[in-house]
């Protein structure tokens, strides 16, 4: 098949990253006869530096136009003053509207080697397998805001149409993987969260195949860490899903190794790392591709359909976890590239 793939390889450990991200996608193109056309494009930090604009016009023009973007990370100390007027987050809010993606898609899935490095007792890293689907345009965040002196509001909507789509990307998803589905509200006090719970029940009944549990937040939270083995496919509004999705990245062990993907509109799905900039390790070879080298995964299946090619790449990823030397993040000394070699390495032997 043939692709066109636009690289936003942003800021600090950005480009590193996404080039590894890059280098699997051209060796999957090679082995399976596919033609991925690569275009790079600035965003963030670097786009303010280029151009004075952290989605710049020729960015936006090429992400209208592309079957998927795969994403570095934007940010980092040079533009973080909180007061200036063009910062390099704001690129990211701009694609994701740009793009009409409203259900951000985050696995999480302990690797026996790495789960010696999750906060979890290891009795509990056994068989965690989940993905959280976060809806990512409605809710507090979005909602109309007031300020006096003397009080403050923060309003919460959300539509109908809002809860029945990402409900449905996860009743879908739930159906490639365990049939689970655990909607997750606070529905004894918030008016939202029981018309979420309504609309996710009436949701259900079109998949009778897929089991669906109810659960409220707070006790979502601990459950995440006494029995994250139970779970499947976790949905769940936009400040929820936030709050949880950063909860479940410290039980990935690094958050190097988590793979994301923002999907669901008329446009094209972007994928990154859930991983930032990292200031700290940019430029030195220090950091961990798996995270991009898996969101690349995520892209071929989600985007292109590639579900084989998906399943390749990722089973090259296990192995490398298995037996390679890994980044120092994971307690090991090898550099981003060697690690990427590795991923290809085993990715040949595989096809
Ligand atoms: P954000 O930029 O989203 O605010 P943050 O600043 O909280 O994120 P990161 O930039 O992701 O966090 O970095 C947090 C820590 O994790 C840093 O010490 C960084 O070096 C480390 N880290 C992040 N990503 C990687 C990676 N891919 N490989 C190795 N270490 C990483
Ligand atoms: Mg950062």
């Amino acid at each position: 098949m043939k692709a066109s793939i636009v690289v936003l390889p942003g800021d600090g450990i950005g480009p590193e990253v996404a080039s590894a991200g890059v280098a699997v996608l051209r060796q999957v193109a090679q082995r399976f006869g596919h033609e991925f056309a690569f275009t790079e494009h600035a965003i963030g930090g670097d786009a303010i530096d280029r151009f004075g604009d952290p989605l710049p016009p020729e960015t936006r023009e090429a992400l209208l136009a592309a079957d998927a973007v795969l994403l570095g990370a934007v940010g980092g100390p040079k533009w973080s003053d909180p007061n200036a007027s063009i910062r390099p987050e704001q690129g990211l809010l701009a694609m994701r509207k740009l793009l009409g993606v409203f259900a951000n898609v985050r696995p999480l899935k302990l690797h026996p080697r790495t789960a010696a490095l999750s906060p979890l007792k290891a009795e509990r890293t056994k068989g965690v397998d989940l993905v959280f689907i976060r809806e990512l345009t409605g809710g507090i965040y979005f909602g109309a805001k007031t300020r006096s002196d003397t009080d403050a509001t923060d309003e919460c909507r959300y539509s109908v149409e809002e809860i029945e789509r990402v409900l449905r990307h996860a009743f879908d998803l739930a159906r490639s993987r365990r049939r689970k589905v655990t909607s997750v509200d606070k529905a004894n006090v918030l008016e939202t969260s029981r018309l979420w719970r309504a609309v996710a029940t009436r949701v259900a009944a079109d998949y009778p195949d897929v089991e669906l549990e109810h659960q409220l937040v707070d006790s979502m939270a601990m459950h995440l860490l006494t029995r994250p083995a139970d779970y499947d496919v976790i949905v769940t509004e936009n400040m929820f899903g936030d709050i949880l999705t950063d909860e479940a990245s410290v039980l990935a062990g690094s958050l190097g190794l988590s793979p994301s993907a923002s999907i669901g509109g008329p446009g094209a799905g972007v994928y990154e790392p859930i991983h930032g900039s990292a200031p700290d390790i940019a430029g030195q070879s220090l950091a961990n591709p798996l995270g991009t080298i898996l969101s690349a995964a995520m892209l071929l299946r989600h985007s292109l359909g590639l579900a084989q090619e998906a399943a390749v790449v990722e089973a090259a990823v296990d192995q490398v976890l298995e037996h390679a030397n890994l980044t120092r993040d994971l307690g090991g000394s090898a550099t981003t590239h060697a690690v990427t070699r590795a991923v290809l390495d085993a990715f040949t032997a595989k096809a």
